[in-house]
């Protein structure tokens, strides 16, 4: 796993979040905008969004049709709206207006699940976390480092697989690979780093 890690660390030295964010408020926003959107769009909408209200207690008090307005530019705009209005109360009401640090409060806060948890840990507050996503699940059944169906189940046998020191490395890369050589639909395995190695290397 080490090796593979190595690799992909050769091959994006600048991987990392590429959502636009100040303080782990804003950063928890985006990643709640960011579910079935992708993060261009996510910065768009949050570029004025954050212009207007950028604290928790301003979020809470947004209008619920404005904030609808002010975020439609990403997929299920509605939900996450509404999910947003709550936290932002959630946080003023219980947490003093801060994102609590601890996993097990994140994903109390209405629209945040595993994933995002451990993405807002991670990036947030520099705090071993291992999100998976769609793009680290796949890539890393295809690399045949976890045999899974189920994220949370990546989730746990990545993190038992990698040392907790890499944690936040492996998802930015894992990620990084996924979005640009093992898609999902077309993997460019003749190009790959990793095509020496990989069980489901298809070119081989
Ligand atoms: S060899 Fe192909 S399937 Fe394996 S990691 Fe590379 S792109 Fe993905």
């Amino acid at each position: 796993m080490q090796k593979i890690l190595d690799i992909l660390r050769e091959s994006y030295p600048q991987a990392g979040t590429r959502l636009k964010y100040q303080n782990p408020f804003q950063l928890l926003i985006a990643v709640v905008l960011s579910a079935q959107s992708t993060d261009e769009q996510v910065n768009q909408v949050t570029r004025e969004l954050f212009g207007k209200y950028s604290t928790p207690q301003q979020m809470a008090a947004v209008p619920l049709e404005e904030l609808e307005e002010l975020i439609k530019g990403v997929g299920l705009y509605r939900n996450k709206a509404r999910h947003i209005k709550e936290l932002s109360g959630l946080l003023v009401q219980k947490y003093g207006g801060a994102v609590p640090r601890e996993f097990n409060e994140l994903i109390k806060l209405p629209g945040v699940g595993r994933k995002s948890a451990n993405v807002i840990m991670a990036v947030a507050f520099g705090l071993p976390g291992l999100g998976v996503d769609t793009h680290v699940h796949r890539v890393s059944n295809r690399l045949g480092l976890v045999d899974t169906k189920q994220p949370h189940k990546t989730e746990a046998a990545l993190k038992a697989l990698i040392p907790r020191k890499r944690w936040i490395e492996a998802h930015h890369l894992l990620i990084s690979h996924g979005r640009a050589v093992c898609k999902a639909r077309a993997p460019q395995c003749a190009s790959c780093p990793l095509e020496a190695i990989c069980p489901k290397n298809i070119d081989r």
